[in-house]
């Protein structure tokens, strides 16, 4: 794609009114645009990365046996009251239809997908069902304002599984923890498998953490082990007679090391759901038996666009945000310099053509702006590869990683390759 063509700009400066590192990088580097607290467009540029990370998501969910489909983000209001959470769910965002009835717009989608299973499953055959979306959610959030970390509007991943007994449905949480680790370590994440507690609806959660210092969460952990635990359910477990939290919260489970705390963010939660939807809902089968029996189920939640803003907190420097390559919204930023000489211009179409023949997706910047304007914007959008052509390079391109100073002089079949596109 020709810069030109994005239709948005970079901002010459961050943005004032905005605290935390990914809101100001991601706004500045032309992947978002705030339109209040907690609500921001997805640009061209954030646009891709976002649909790269929820194709990992979806390809992953996918081979764990999930299967997508899309729930609505109105929920009439007696859904929501059935399970009395119309009054106890914090962030409920509520509307009322100028033609009667009252809705909750979906922050969740238990009071959804219970009432929707019961029209599939009625006997143990019709069991395990493993169900997911990726969607747009809605939550009135009181702190909306480290960038795509808490929003009002954001994207997630909810996965819900319903078995016929809880040995099932407990080994699908196995095959899913699986698969989040898989994910994160797509995504270029390094994640702490942290035990939380569960909040109403299940005895025990499990987060996937990410240190960094903006986190809002605080969690006990091992480095080595990648294990940790919830400050929050460290504070539930100690006994009224321990000490103070720091002699409390014991070692490392795996290697008896000694656990740092640490700021964190949570990127994703997996947990096995109590009876209580179910019973709600009335969703039941009838086992071999022939008796009514309640399912069990789990349930599997990611943030896909928190998992961006987390990105660019972790991967950055003073420049700008230092993509993974599995998720940068394109593989190589192709800069052409002295394009108003016609050698110059015709080299780098030609380049670009090859590139884009090859398969790899390529941000051309064929702007007539400054040289100094495209290098600062190609570490601020921060693409894995810059690739620079100008009278200086001679035939050649200049080829350098965001992450690296090192630059090397190669031929446009040597930047294909390495690429990973297919020479014609
Ligand atoms: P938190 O503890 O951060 O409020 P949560 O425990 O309420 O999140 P879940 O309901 O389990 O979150 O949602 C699943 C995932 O959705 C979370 O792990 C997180 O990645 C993401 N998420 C939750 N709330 C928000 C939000 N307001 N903005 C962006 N992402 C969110
Ligand atoms: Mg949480």
């Amino acid at each position: 794609m020709k810069f030109s063509e994005l239709g948005t700009k970079t901002l010459r400066n961050s943005p004032k009114d905005e605290e935390s590192v990914n809101a100001k990088f991601l706004i500045q580097g032309g992947f978002i645009n705030k339109l209040g607290a907690g609500i921001y467009t997805f640009l061209p540029l954030g646009l891709k990365v976002l649909n790269k990370v929820e194709s990992i998501v979806r390809e992953e969910m996918d081979v764990a046996g999930g299967t997508e489909l899309l729930m609505p983000a109105l929920h009439p209001a007696e859904n929501w009251q059935i399970t009395g959470r119309w009054d106890s769910f914090d962030a409920l965002l509520k509307t009322k239809s100028n033609f009667g009835g009252e809705y909750a717009i979906g922050p969740t989608h238990e009071e959804i997908i219970y009432p929707l299973l019961s029209h599939f499953v009625s006997s143990y055959k019709d069991l395990p069902v493993s169900l997911y979306q990726i969607q747009t959610k809605f939550r009135d959030e009181k702190r909306a304002k480290s960038g795509l970390m808490r929003c009002r509007e954001f994207r997630m991943k909810d996965l819900y599984s319903f078995h016929a007994t809880g040995e099932d449905r407990d080994k699908y949480y196995e095959v899913m923890r699986k698969a989040y680790l898989k994910i994160f370590k797509r995504l270029g994440l390094n994640v702490i498998e942290t035990k939380a507690s569960g909040g109403t609806f299940s005895e025990l959660s499990q987060e996937f953490q990410v240190i960094a210092e903006s986190g809002e969460d605080t969690i006990y952990y091992c480095s080595k082990c990648k294990i940790g635990i919830n400050k929050e359910l460290r504070r539930e477990l100690r006994s009224p007679t321990s000490g103070s939290l720091k002699s409390d919260f014991g070692a490392c489970s795996g290697c008896k090391g000694e656990l740092i705390e640490g700021h964190a963010v949570e990127v994703g939660n997996i947990f096995p759901l109590k009876k209580k939807f179910a019973e709600d809902f009335k969703l039941t089968f009838k086992d071999k038996s022939g008796k009514d029996t309640l399912v069990e189920a789990g349930c599997y939640g990611l943030g896909t666009s928190r998992v961006i803003g987390t990105i660019a907190e972790v991967c950055h420097d003073s420049k700008g945000i230092i993509w993974p390559r599995s998720i940068a919204p394109f593989s190589v930023h192709l800069l052409e310099l002295d394009g108003k000489k016609a050698k110059i211009k015709a080299f780098t179409q030609k380049a670009y053509k090859r590139l884009l023949d090859a398969g790899v997706e390529v941000l051309y910047d064929e702007r007539d702006v400054s040289a100094g304007e495209k290098f600062a914007d190609a570490d601020l959008i921060g693409i894995p590869f810059r690739a620079v052509i100008s009278e200086k390079t001679g035939g050649k391109i200049e080829l350098k990683e965001r992450n690296s100073k090192k630059i090397k002089l190669i031929k446009v079949d040597e930047l294909i390759k390495k690429l990973n596109g297919n020479i014609r």
